[in-house]
């Protein structure tokens, strides 16, 4: 199939500079334009984008700037047999190292001393607080590209990773494996969870107040999927509760995080600003991704990452 033109929405920006994205195709066979709300598209266009919008449906391919595609409606690429494309596969170090340096600062206190300093503290914790991550149990839910990049970083650590997937297939790394309706067991001897799944109907409110009551007091949560996987109220209410003992976040239920949530308080929680995959490299990991696909399409080969 023909393409001529790839567009790269302006959109893109909201996670990497837009220029700087579009320059990264100077080597392409085809064109790439940076566009706004006002262009219409034909079935020669791909579209690069983080937004949805209802006029891309009109291109011959779309791409998502993201991995998490939740925001599209995957139906309606399939009605108008427009294929679309995400940005899975490329987060396995960025958003990995992040829920690694999470584990590391609540077992070490690293964020505790830093708000210290914020006060001009010399702070001492109690002596009970601090400990290693070696040897202590990690269970990663959903065990894709993040989820290895997790576990096999957490190996190096000494720690011992077990996880959650649909398939039984092995993951480098992780000793154990369990079904989604294990899932309490999975998480009941864990001293951190790592949530690295995509928000589905499935996984929508998957860890709420019996998660929480199943999980060690002594255990953190690190989400960095998604802010709906977590039930966000039941989550304040546990630690408040001790029912774990804190949690480290990306994403959250509304973002930004708002004002008012009890979360930006808490001493023995990380608030992040969705920023797990965030580098100075990020326009290039995706545009590399882009490349590859504008390659097959024009070959009529299979897309990677066709989501829909
Ligand atoms: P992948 O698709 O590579 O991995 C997702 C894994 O989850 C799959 O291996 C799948 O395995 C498993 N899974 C899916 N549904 C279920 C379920 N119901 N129960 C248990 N396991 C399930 O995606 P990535 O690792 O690249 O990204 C994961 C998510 O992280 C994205 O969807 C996105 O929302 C989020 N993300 C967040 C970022 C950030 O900045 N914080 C950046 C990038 C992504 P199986 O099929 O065997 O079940």
């Amino acid at each position: 199939p023909d393409l001529e033109q790839l567009y790269v929405h302006e959109s893109v920006e909201n996670v990497i500079p837009a220029k700087a994205f579009v320059d990264a195709f100077s080597d392409l066979p085809v064109p790439a334009e940076l566009v706004g709300d006002d262009e219409e598209y034909d079935a020669s266009d791909g579209v690069v984008t983080y937004a949805p919008r209802e006029e891309f449906l009109d291109a011959g391919w779309v791409h998502c700037a993201r991995a998490g595609y939740d925001a599209f409606d995957t139906e309606a690429y399939a009605e108008a047999d427009v294929p679309l494309t995400n940005s899975s596969g490329i987060h396995g170090a960025t958003v990995g190292e992040v829920a690694i340096g999470c584990m590391l600062s609540l077992a070490r206190l690293l964020h505790v001393y830093r708000d210290h300093q914020n006060e001009t503290e010399w702070y001492t914790p109690e002596y009970e607080r601090p400990f290693t991550v070696e040897n202590e149990r990690l269970c990663v839910l959903g065990l894709g590209t993040i989820g290895e990049g997790i576990a096999t970083r957490a190996n190096g650590l000494g720690m011992d990773v077990d996880g959650v997937r649909r398939s039984d297939e092995p993951v480098p790394g992780v000793s154990e494996i369990y079904d989604p309706d294990e899932l309490h067991e999975a998480i009941s001897e864990a001293r951190f969870v790592a949530i690295t799944l995509p928000h589905t109907e499935e996984t929508d409110g998957l860890l709420s107040t019996a998660e929480f009551e199943a999980m060690r007091e002594d255990s953190y949560l690190v989400n960095v999927a998604r802010g709906p996987i977590v039930d966000e109220e039941a989550l304040v209410a546990a630690i408040e509760d001790g029912e774990i003992a804190g949690a480290a976040l990306d994403v959250f239920e509304t973002e930004p995080l708002l004002e008012e949530s009890p979360l930006w308080e808490m001493e023995e929680v990380i608030v992040m600003p969705h920023k797990g995959s965030a580098t100075n490299r990020y326009h290039l990991d995706i545009a590399e991704l882009v490349s590859e696909n504008v390659e097959r399409y024009r070959a009529g080969e299979e897309l990677r990452n066709r989501v829909a």
